[in-house]
C-alpha cells in the first residue's frame, strides 16, 4: 500500500469531478484525463509497497554535503568537487 499515491490519486479524482462540474470550456476537457490518471493511481496503489525513506549511505561512508558524492565519512574533502565537509562533532 502505497499511501502518498492513493492520496494523490483521490485528489486528481476529486480535482476532475471539480472540473467536470465547472463546464469551464478548455478546463472542462482535462476532467477526462484527470479522472483516468487519478483512478489507475488508486487502483495501483495498493499493490506497490510502501516507499522507503530517505536513502543512507552505506557503513563507513558519508555523502558529500555539497555534491551528493559517496565519500568515506573520515574524509576531509570530497574527492569529487573538493568541498570541505561539515563535521558535526
Ligand atoms: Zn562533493
Amino acid at each position: 500500500m502505497r499511501s502518498q499515491l492513493f492520496v494523490a490519486g483521490v485528489m486528481l479524482i476529486v480535482l476532475a469531478v471539480i472540473f467536470f462540474a465547472l463546464q469551464l470550456p478548455l478546463v472542462f476537457f482535462w476532467s477526462v484525463p484527470f479522472g483516468i490518471a487519478g483512478l489507475i493511481m488508486v487502483a495501483v496503489a495498493p499493490f506497490l509497497s510502501e516507499s522507503e525513506g530517505p536513502v543512507k549511505p552505506p557503513e563507513g561512508y558519508a555523502f558529500c554535503a555539497f555534491c551528493g558524492n559517496l565519500i568515506p565519512s573520515d574524509a576531509v574533502r570530497c574527492s569529487l568537487c573538493n568541498g570541505k565537509q561539515p563535521r558535526e562533532s
